[in-house]
């Protein structure tokens, strides 16, 4: 069976932009329960300037209380160089997740730059990681759509793709649809155009539910050879500088979808339903994901 790796962003993506204030302890414990499940990759940290999104200030504690975790890879979120300086001395960050935006409204408000800029920093970050021993991937935020500029073109994401995999030290690329806009023919075609230009690099998909085409996208993804998903637990998510992006797509939502379709995670649903039960009363609110409320099918023997 075709295993797919779930790559965890509550406590990144999901509570950047959740009304909810939640202490450090509660966002380690947050990865900590994904990872019990069986999550081998998360997002935990993202090293922007406090005073942009104070949310994430504590990046650095939250890592380094799961500095202790064994076999798992903690990523920690970087936009420009500083921040990268940031991740490389914080002990139990083992990855740095990049991002460059698709258009230049987009980079301009989420990091002040252009967006060949964006690209730029991955010239000037990733090979300084890879040496440093940290795992680099690239995400290209707005890569469906840009909630300033509208349509992106595909050939926007082949010539974004193209020079981003030419980096030396980049291991895997992600196309993310940052304000939830595709639909799975823009998956399969999109997906079908960068691989034919990233050679070997593995390919990523990152989708928000905000017009509840997500899970159709994941499963287009898959369906055509992508075998990462991000994914955040409880379905909580959405972008500070995106307006009315919602959430991510919710793990355990994802999970059950792909084990009834045949495709293993790894991932142990029981768990993670408890888990997001548990995100729901941290943030006060039940979480949107649908499976948390409506349960498993066939039922498991604990429930019946
Ligand atoms: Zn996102």
């Amino acid at each position: 069976m075709t295993q797919v790796q779930i790559v965890e962003v509550a406590a990144r993506d999901g509570l950047q932009n959740d009304p909810a204030d939640l202490r450090t302890d509660q966002k380690i414990e947050i990865v900590a329960r994904a990872y019990d499940a069986g999550v081998k990759r998360a997002e935990v940290a993202s090293f922007v300037h406090p005073r942009l999104v104070p949310k994430m200030a504590d990046g650095e504690a939250v890592a380094r209380g799961l500095a202790d975790r064994a076999g798992v890879s903690n990523i920690g979120l970087v936009l420009n160089v500083r921040g990268y300086e940031r991740a490389r001395v914080t002990p139990g960050i083992h990855e740095v997740n990049l991002v460059v935006a698709s258009t230049d409204t987009f980079a301009q408000r989420n990091q002040n730059m252009t967006s060949d800029q964006t690209v730029d920093v991955v010239d000037e970050v990733a090979p300084l990681a890879a040496t440093a021993g940290l795992k680099v991937s690239v995400t290209m935020s707005t890569a469906f759509g840009c909630p300033f500029e509208g349509e992106v073109p595909t050939e926007r994401n082949v010539a974004m793709a193209r020079r981003v995999a030419a980096i030396e030290g980049v291991s895997e690329i992600a196309l993310a649809d940052t304000i939830g806009v595709a639909v799975p023919e823009d998956v399969r075609r999109r997906v079908a155009a960068v691989r034919q230009v990233i050679g070997d690099i593995a390919l990523r998909a990152h989708f928000h539910n905000t017009r509840n085409t997500g899970y159709a996208n994941a499963l287009a993804a898959v369906e055509v050879g992508v075998t990462v998903l991000d994914a955040s637990l409880g379905g909580i998510g959405g972008c500070p500088f995106a307006p009315k992006a919602t959430g991510n797509i919710a793990t355990e939502d994802l999970v059950y979808l792909l084990h009834r379709s045949g495709y293993e995670t790894g991932l142990d649903l029981d768990s993670l339903i408890s888990a997001s039960d548990w995100l729901g009363d941290q943030i006060g609110r039940p979480t949107p994901s649908l499976l948390s409320k409506a349960g498993v099918f066939p039922q498991s023997a604990s429930v019946a």
